[in-house]
């Protein structure tokens, strides 16, 4: 009996000790499982939505998986041959801005109108998002010049708006990573011919490719692709959106003898009651401003891949058309002085598109922007430009409207965006349930 006692002690003692092991062994696989758990909910957190601990946007490339498994069908895209699974295709990201100006020597030559130490932190702040871009391109609202002469504003001083950058200030848009500027809009010739042919050579100097005059045509290499850049305005001299046969020859030569051609126009009404793109021809100061939404359309029908618009000074919606997308204006970026800052006026955003290498639009992200008096870009952290391009996409563009996410991510129409009440749980804590109120999705899921 003692004997079967202790026998008993001890089967009693190993089971018990089996028991723990088993529950040693349990605990650890809990642990384990949890572990698995939390690593899987942040990395889809991390697909499903950028960092989310820092306020300023983040320079992040959307998630392929959600981008390409949406993307609608494409039976009337004039040159599609993607491969069934694009997510693995290298791709091309195109940043863009639209207006800059960094300070003017005219009508004030004392240097009233330029930055803070001769404009060299002007662009800083900016220059890690300009440089997410393969391709970077800018609207150049001024020509690059010292000296000169303005015809434009010989008899009239006041009221006449007329801007001259000085040559010097070249070497800040390279350091900010400008690519390509545009060089067709209103501005471009306020100190004529002279004011023209210097803001070519300030740029060629600085090995800045750019596009304006009838002819001038960007071309670049781009990981091994041709990409040509074609800058339009509504003036002659420059490549003419108004002269649509002209225009649209241009394009298809361009498309025929590159990999990707990336359209800018400057067009439009100004101003914060020019919000939305008109159907029809845009009229401001007795100008014909362009017809915008035949333009677009008719010069990605041509063969453009990316039309890009600016012109207007305040931002406006975007469209993805033919699995094409066109912005039809980025705002005021960087434009320092003599320039309307109030409210919208001093929102703009950095458009940053990623493309296929046949150019369809994959995705992207708005980079919002402030400027204040006297001007000068900075991140905005409260992201206060995002509902408005998202609100004037909606009512623009309705189906067709890209799909602004709530930081800002760009999809195509139609993409499954995940729902604030989805979202697992830790990314709602995370950036707090308010954000769904505040930033509404553009349709229910
Ligand atoms: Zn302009």
């Amino acid at each position: 009996m003692g004997d079967a006692k202790i026998a008993s002690e001890d089967f009693t003692d190993l089971q018990n000790l089996k028991r723990e092991k088993t529950l040693h062994r349990s605990f650890i696989r809990v642990v384990f499982a949890v572990c698995l758990l939390m690593a899987s909910v942040g990395a889809k957190a991390q697909s499903a939505t950028p960092p989310q601990s820092a306020p300023v946007p983040q320079p992040v490339t959307p998630p392929p998986s959600l981008i390409h498994e949406e993307l609608p069908a494409t039976p009337n895209s004039p040159d599609d041959t993607s491969a069934a699974n694009p997510s693995n295709n290298p791709e091309i990201v195109v940043t863009a801005v639209g207006d800059v100006m960094l300070g003017t020597t005219f009508p004030n030559e004392g240097g009233e109108n330029l930055p803070p130490n001769d404009g060299a932190d002007l662009l800083k702040e900016v220059t890690p998002r300009l440089k997410l871009g393969d391709v970077v391109f800018g609207n150049l609202e001024g020509p690059m010049l010292d000296g000169g002469e303005s015809a434009k504003c010989r008899h009239r001083v006041t009221n006449c708006f007329a801007f001259r950058v000085p040559t010097r200030y070249g070497r800040y848009l390279k350091e900010a990573g400008f690519k390509v500027m545009g060089l067709a809009n209103n501005h471009a010739m306020d100190f004529g011919a002279e004011g023209r042919a210097s803001s070519r050579a300030v740029l060629d100097a600085q090995g800045i490719a750019h596009s304006g005059e009838i002819g001038d045509i960007a071309r670049l290499n781009v990981k091994g692709k041709q990409v040509e850049l074609i800058a339009f305005a509504t003036y002659p001299g420059s490549n003419n959106l108004l002269d649509l046969d002209v225009a649209l020859r241009a394009i298809a030569a361009a498309r025929a003898e590159s990999d990707i051609v990336i359209v800018s126009f400057h067009g439009g009404a100004e101003g914060s009651t020019h919000q939305h793109v008109a159907e029809g021809d845009e009229m401001f100061l007795g100008e014909d401003r362009g017809d915008l939404r035949r333009f677009a359309h008719a010069a990605i029908d041509a063969g453009a891949q990316l039309v890009i618009g600016h012109g207007p000074h305040v931002v406006r919606g975007m469209e993805v058309y033919r699995n094409r997308l066109i912005a039809y204006s980025l705002g005021n970026f960087a434009t320092y002085g003599p320039f309307n800052l109030n409210g919208e006026n001093g929102m703009a955003f950095i458009l940053e598109a990623h493309l296929a290498l046949d150019g369809r639009f994959l995705g992207g992200r708005v980079h919002p922007i402030r400027q204040e008096k006297p001007g000068g870009p900075k991140l905005d952290p409260g992201m206060a430009v995002i509902p408005v391009v998202r609100a004037l996409t909606k009512a623009d563009f309705k189906d067709d409207g890209v799909t602004i996410g709530l930081r800002g991510e760009l999809w195509p129409p139609f993409a499954k965006v995940p729902g604030c009440s989805e979202w697992p749980e830790l990314v709602r804590q995370a950036l707090g349930s308010a954000t769904c109120e505040i930033f509404p999705l553009p349709f229910s899921i």
